[in-house]
């Protein structure tokens, strides 16, 4: 069985503007449940490997009804749609997909993502797109670069790696997702929060796969990128000093992220515990349960990534003034990346005058409140 798998390098064209704006907005003609989603899968063929999606080195004894490229572009559909299906608890609906394979020589060895496109519609048969249609194009000639390319809120989508995490990625685009990242200011001091001491890794955030992460059975998105784009769970409202209980982030329940807003920036916390639905095994991560932090804004961050969704607040362990790894010495990487807030901890938000206080991390759900200085 082939395993294609290759880091995720994806380039977004930013169609929309628009600021992140919490889950009160508008919902999208994309992410509108009544319409059903369809996926219309077009497999170039390179010239000199005519027979790309058709061959098949196993036994022919049993009953051969296609290639093992075109098969395992078929799982990756498959995987993919069932991904999307969760994360939005069961509402986005999908048609049956279609796949098509273009005649050897459609692949072609150049860096044009709009000509692989109309061929591909050619080939499928599309005058249009309709909306919900998503039209996914593999060149494995392209030369531009990247693994995949989508579009904000489209419904085309180019790959050159056709794995099922990319797949998954750009899709998120054509759904309005921008990229899962992280914000570490130097020194790990958030008091001075600025364009000059902060930093944003675009695809940081180990959480999701608009991130860094990688596709398995179990992967799903942060609390907060469903919150914002999908409204599944909706963010509910902080109240000041009030203590807060929010539950681990699983799928199932409500209470797994809240929002606050100040000065136009929001920020959302939701309870991570790491370990059992992880795909990959991060060394930079606390191994503790968390509370974690993503702020949407200022502009000057947005300003300093491509196309910032979430940025995931991160530290370094080595910088605090008391360690919250606080385990074997010895057993530990040189640098810990910090990715949350444990039991005992105070944090000042970054940009505003509110201090979070972490009060229990339980097996399932962690008690936390927000305070004004
Ligand atoms: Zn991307």
């Amino acid at each position: 069985m082939h395993r294609i798998k290759s880091k995720l390098v994806a380039l977004v064209i930013v169609a929309l503007i628009a600021s992140l704006v919490p889950a009160a907005s508008a919902a999208q003609l994309q992410n509108n449940w009544s319409t059903t989603q369809k996926i219309v899968y077009v497999g170039l063929t390179p010239k000199e490997e005519p027979d790309f999606w058709t061959a098949y080195e196993g036994e022919t004894t049993t009953a051969v009804t296609e290639g093992e490229m075109l098969s395992y572009a078929k799982g990756t559909v498959a995987d993919a749609i069932t991904f999307w299906k969760q994360t939005t608890r069961g509402k986005m609906k999908f048609g049956a997909s279609k796949f098509f394979i273009g005649k050897p020589g459609t692949a072609v060895k150049h860096c044009n993502s709009n000509a692989d496109s109309k061929a591909a519609m050619k080939i499928a048969g599309l005058k249009s797109i309709p909306v919900g249609t998503h039209l996914v194009t593999v060149n494995v000639n392209d030369s531009c670069g990247y693994a995949g390319l989508g579009q904000q809120g489209g419904n085309s989508l180019n790959l050159r790696s056709f794995g099922t995490t990319t797949l998954i990625h750009e899709l998120g685009h054509n759904f309005n997702f921008y990229h899962s990242s992280t914000i570490y200011c130097s020194n790990s001091d958030y008091t001075k929060f600025n364009s000059t001491k902060c930093y944003v890794e675009e695809y940081g955030d180990f959480r999701d796969l608009m991130g860094n992460d990688d596709w398995c059975p179990d992967a799903t998105l942060s609390a907060t990128q469903r919150a914002t784009i999908f409204s599944i769970p909706k963010a509910k409202d902080i109240k000041i000093a009030v203590d807060t209980t929010v539950d681990e982030s699983k799928l199932i329940t409500d209470n797994l992220v809240y929002q606050f807003n100040y000065k136009g920036v929001w920020y959302f916390f939701e309870y991570y515990i790491p370990g059992e639905e992880r795909c990959i095994a991060f060394k930079s991560f606390l191994a503790k349960p968390q509370i974690q932090i993503r702020m949407a804004g200022p502009a000057w961050a947005k300003a300093k990534g491509n196309a910032v969704g979430p940025m995931l607040i991160q530290r370094q362990d080595s910088e605090l003034p008391t360690s919250v790894v606080n385990v074997d010495p010895e057993a530990l990487p040189a640098r810990w990346l910090l990715t949350g807030f444990v039991e005992g901890e105070k944090f000042q938000l970054p940009g505003a005058p509110y201090v979070l206080t972490v009060k229990s991390t339980g097996a399932t759900s962690a008690v936390f409140s927000l305070t004004k200085i």
